[in-house]
């Protein structure tokens, strides 16, 4: 029997989640920072906007990180930064920078986090970048 992500819409099958995605993600990265950690932020990023986890005061903001990522391909300590000076701890903000309990935008989204992990024989920054302009691509045809 399978179920639905609430959040992204993924098919899951038993015992699946998407969460538990994410952190094989994180592994991965984590396996081989050299070569899979720049790719990080592409990756934290796309698992937060189609979980739609961002509050809406912070979303944009999310998605131009993902656009500069991808097209201006910045050195990874540059994205860092702009990623912690966006979502870190230490940032000035009013409210979360989380959604709260407003129910998550159904979104059809062409690639799932499922999609991205069960796929570890592939390289991995190659899989992580197809699914940021993934989702671009689905935010932009969406007005965003
Ligand atoms: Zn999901």
């Amino acid at each position: 029997m399978t179920t639905r992500c609430p959040e992204c819409g993924a098919e899951l099958g038993p015992g699946e989640s998407c969460q538990a995605f994410f952190e094989s993600l994180l592994f991965e990265e984590y396996a081989d920072m050299e070569h899979n950690g720049p790719v990080h932020p592409q990756m934290v990023a796309s698992f937060m906007l189609t979980h739609d986890r961002y509050a809406d005061a912070v979303r944009p903001q999310a998605i131009a990180l993902l656009r500069t990522a991808l097209e201006d391909q910045p050195p990874p300590h540059y994205l860092r930064r702009v990623a912690r000076e966006l979502f870190g701890p230490d940032t000035r903000r009013t409210g979360s920078i989380l959604r709260g309990d407003r129910p998550p935008r159904a979104i059809a989204w062409p690639i799932t986090v499922r999609d991205v992990a069960l796929h570890p024989e592939e390289d991995y920054p190659t899989r992580i970048n197809r699914w940021a302009r993934s989702v671009l691509d689905t935010l932009a045809a969406l007005g965003e």
